[in-house]
């Protein structure tokens, strides 16, 4: 393929062209006096008269819809025809991206009212129509909505927190290249997402808002494709952003097949959100084209089981047939789904669509954050939830990305309790505690602190 590839008026990423929806335009957001009032999840819940039914053979090219994503389609979007509410680019361009848009669905709390009106924080918000529909009007607490919706407390800044927590700039060696591991990279691709998550790591760098500062550049991704070319030790690629799946198939294509003509690659990742919040996207042609640059891994952003629509079962059962290995990627976040069972839904929802539960994260100190980050003991009590009280499939890795840029480090229960003898103590999953032995190894033996004989008498 050639070196430059030009791009059309309607080739993504669309943020620098994107226009405000027009509230009333024939398809754009329509609100009837009592919309807000109708918009509860008893009447979401209620199928209407046109669910539909999928065969097998027309689950490929046919776009679920679920039942709720209908009932708020027709509430709040009644001029927008199905084939505009299943296409990604009416999704994106009718994000709802201010008071006008929010307070027309949501019952705003005075923190997010005020917080809306307010200027000075570096990540706008922008929510898909699809993402909005699962959001519950009347519940500021809800996670869902904790997640998108900005608050108060993100004006509160505390002394451990920075823009770039991980330091990822002083780990650039070329815009757009973040070069942490010797032997892989992150490869920043836009600054645009479908959906702009509060708690987000990159937010200094993300919604192409005043102050952000990367936005696609096609020079930019030729450099960045020149570094990995000229550094023989790269062997995997982290293709990010912001989310790569806003990008247009064309777009992507572009970049996938310059990096797979790098004989030293061996492996592509893309992490995005997109099958999250933008279902609509996973379409079949953009499956087609991925499936042509494998090994092709993908790590999904998850946050709760409340996202396991049949729109994102569909996105993901797409990506999976197409042969992309499925990794979740999951922030841990105080009131949205730091506790066990939450955490369990999540897992068990994800094993059951084909996504292989990967990374669990502690919430990073980006600036404004505070009130989303829980306590290590918290995610070290979720993951002793989990091990052993259901499938190893299920339970991710707990890590914290090192401030700074030291990388992931995991965090795992205290299983290893210590040695007597020749003998490693260790504890199950039911807190009994085990024998076994390991003459000639080391392992437990700088664990004195601890009277083991006492322990297992
Ligand atoms: S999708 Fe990812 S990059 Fe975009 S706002 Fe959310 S966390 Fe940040």
């Amino acid at each position: 393929m050639e070196d430059t590839i030009s791009f059309g008026a309607n080739d993504e990423p669309p943020s620098p062209i994107l226009t405000e929806p027009d509230p009333h335009s024939e398809a754009g957001l329509v609100v009837t006096s009592s919309a807000f009032r109708l918009h509860t999840r008893r009447n979401i819940a209620t199928p209407p008269k046109r669910e539909r039914t999928l065969s097998p053979q027309k689950l490929e090219s046919t776009q679920v819809i679920s039942p709720r994503s209908q009932s708020f389609r027709s509430l709040f979007y009644p001029n927008a025809t199905e084939e505009q509410w299943n296409d990604w680019r009416w999704q994106v361009r009718n994000r709802i991206r201010d008071l006008k848009g929010i307070v027309q669905i949501l019952k705003l709390s005075e923190s997010e009212l005020s917080a809306l009106t307010r200027q000075g924080i570096y990540l706008p918000v922008g929510i898909t129509p699809y993402y909005a529909s699962l959001l519950e009007p009347a519940n500021p607490d809800q996670p869902l909505r904790r997640t998108v919706l900005t608050t108060e407390n993100e004006y509160l800044v505390t002394p451990d927190e920075a823009d770039d927590p991980l330091g990822e700039n002083g780990h650039s060696p070329v815009p757009g290249i973040v070069h942490r591991y010797p032997d892989r990279v992150l490869f920043l691709t836009t600054g645009f997402c479908a959906v702009y998550c509060r708690y987000c790591t990159r937010s200094r760098a993300v919604g192409n808002n005043k102050g952000a500062e990367y936005t696609f550049d096609i020079n930019q991704w030729n450099n960045a494709i020149a570094y990995i070319k000229n550094n023989s030790a790269i062997r995997d690629v982290v293709i990010s952003g912001g989310d790569p799946l806003t990008l247009s198939d064309d777009k992507l294509e572009y970049l996938l097949s310059r990096l797979r003509d790098i004989p030293h690659l061996e492996m592509l990742r893309i992490g995005t959100k997109v099958p999250v919040v933008l279902p609509q996207r996973i379409t079949p042609e953009l499956t087609k084209m991925l499936q042509k640059y494998h090994p092709l891994w993908m790590s999904i952003h998850f946050t709760h089981p409340d996202e396991l629509t049949p729109e994102v079962k569909q996105s993901c059962e797409r990506l999976a047939n197409a042969g992309m290995p499925l990794g979740s990627q999951t922030v841990l976040l105080k009131g949205v789904n730091d506790d066990v069972e939450t955490m369990k839904d999540l897992m068990h929802g994800l094993l059951k669509i084909r996504v292989r539960p990967y990374y669990l994260y502690q919430c990073d100190p980006v600036r404004g954050s505070a009130h989303f980050r829980t306590t290590i003991d918290k995610g070290i009590e979720i993951i002793r939830g989990l091990r052993g009280h259901t499938s190893g499939y299920a339970v991710p890795h707990y890590v914290i990305d090192a401030p700074g840029g030291g990388g992931k480090i995991p965090l795992l229960p205290d299983y290893l309790v210590g040695r007597d003898g020749n003998d490693v103590i260790l504890r199950n999953y039911e807190n009994k505690l085990f024998r076994y032995c390991d003459s000639e190894g080391k392992t437990g033996r700088e664990n004195n602190q601890f009277d083991i004989r006492k322990m297992l008498s």
